[in-house]
Parts: C-alpha cells; structure tokens; sequence
C-alpha cells in the first residue's frame, strides 16, 4: 500500500511534469474511481502539488482540487515527453496505457497524460473546493503531519498519553495520533526502538518514545532518498524489476533473515490485525 514516503515521492516528481499545464481532459473509465463532475477540473491549470497525510492534491487554478488518494493499489503514471510513476508498482509502470486497471486518465494541453490505475479500485479521485478539501473525511480527521517540520517527539507524546492503553502498534497506525505513518513504517520505527509493536503505550517512557518518532522520520526520510516505490525502483539499470523495500527497510518482508542489530532471525507476527515484522530478542514484550 502507498504511504506517506510514497505519495510525497509522486509529489515531487509530479510536480516537476505538470505544473503549469492546463488540464483538457479528464476521461473516466471507472465510475467509482471519479468523485464529482470532471467539467469542473477541465480547462484550469495546475497551480501547485500538495500532500495531507497519505493524499495528494493537484491544485488547480479558482480554487479547485484533484485530491488523489491511491488506497491500497493506486499508481500514477505519466506519459509524456518521458515516462514517470509511483504508488503501488506493477507492470503498468511499464505497460501501454490505459490498461485494463486504467481508471481515470487526464490529458494536459502539451499532450501529457496522466493515468490513474488501480487494480482493486479502492483508490479514488476527487473535485473539491478548497474548503470542501479541509472538509474531506479523510483530511479533517488527520494529527499533524509524520513528515511536518513542527512535529516533535513531545508532540508524538501528547497525541500517545490520549491513548494509554491501546498497543503502540495500533497507536502508530491511527492517522488521528499522527498522519501517514502506515504498516511499513510502524514495523520499521518499533524496530528501530527496539519497541515490541504489542506494548501499551501507557507503559513507554520518554526515551521510547523519542525512538520511535526519530525512527518514523529516520526511516519515512530514508524512503524517499531512495524514491519511495517509484518507476525508477521499479526498473532497475540492468532492466530486472526491483524492490524498493530492499533499499532501505531492516525487518519489513524480512522474515526468515538476520537482524541486522543481533543477528537473531527476524519473525512474522500478527498484531492489530496487521502483518507484522519484529527481531524477536531486539523488541521483547516484557521489556
Ligand atoms: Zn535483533
């Protein structure tokens, strides 16, 4: 699933492509896929690129907005004068588009053409004005920003003391504590710690919870130095597909092999429901 390190990677690079364009055209092939009356969006330019939590927001001229949120299999791809995508990565980062997971495709007035694909259609597409963003269900429920130069680990610590006997895994994914922080990088910042995902908050101290949050900047910076999953990572120079994840993760899909602290096999556990990733002798529950 795109997390924060993901949608702010796109942002970046989107913003690079189609700032200043003129949207012409938006072509809806999945009705669910597309919130709202796509003539609002037509013949305005792109103004900015902006990124709340895990969505992004293609700001449009008059105060309208393309707020994109990919779920758990949405990807952007462009296709212009070169070749660029993020979010989830398949072979559509490679395919000629649209494809059959083609839901939403919009064509600027320099011929570029930005597809939205999503395999499992979870992922959508909105029109909003600029208030109707700050109103959006997903936006006004958000905490600060994982990413926001303002958030501090006493920030993290107020938002954690609300939730005291919940399990920091469960607190870490809840986006009303802190925005953005997904299954990836809970499991990387508890490793990180040395935190058990299953610990009650209430039973952390100061210093556990300054590591975690230097662990969820720490590895969401780490990830996008490396170009979250990015078409870039996709491909690799010799043509082999890659893996992002193997270019900055420690435990996450590691189960099986060495932690890189003790050496002790990393395991797979199931916690709040979610797949999850410990070093068994780095993160003790008793501790
Ligand atoms: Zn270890």
């Amino acid at each position: 699933m795109p997390e924060l390190p993901e949608v702010e990677t796109i942002r970046r690079g989107l913003r690079k492509l189609v700032i200043d364009k003129v949207v012409v055209k938006i072509t809806t092939f999945e009705p669910k896929s597309f919130v709202g009356d796509v003539k609002k969006a037509e013949q305005r330019r792109v103004m900015g690129l902006a990124r709340r939590g895990k969505a992004l927001i293609i700001q449009l001229e008059g105060g309208v907005n393309l707020l994109v949120h990919l779920r758990m299999t949405g990807q952007l791809v462009y296709v212009g004068t070169r070749r660029w995508g993020g979010g989830h990565p398949t072979d559509d980062f490679l395919n000629s588009l649209p494809s059959a997971h083609t839901r939403v495709m919009v064509e600027f007035d320099d011929a570029g053409r930005l597809f939205f694909n999503d395999q499992r259609k979870f992922g959508f597409i909105k029109v909003l004005s600029d208030d109707e963003v700050e109103q959006d269900s997903f936006i006004k429920k958000l905490g600060t920003d994982a990413l926001a130069e303002e958030f501090g680990w006493r920030d993290l610590k107020r938002q954690f003391l609300r939730h005291p006997k919940s399990k920091v895994k469960a607190a870490l994914l809840d986006q009303t504590v802190v925005a953005g922080v997904g299954n990836i990088y809970a499991d990387e910042s508890l490793f990180f710690a040395g935190v058990h995902p299953e610990r009650l908050v209430g039973s952390l101290n100061d210093k556990e919870i300054e590591k975690i949050w230097r662990g969820v900047r720490e590895t969401m910076q780490k990830s996008i130095d490396v170009g979250g999953s990015s078409l870039k990572n996709y491909v690799k120079a010799d043509g082999k597909k890659g893996n992002y994840l193997e270019l900055f993760a420690q435990v996450f899909h590691k189960e099986g092999l060495r932690c890189p602290k003790c050496g002790a096999e990393i395991v797979k556990i199931r916690s709040v429901g979610r797949g999850t990733h410990i070093c068994p002798n780095c993160q003790k529950l008793g501790k």
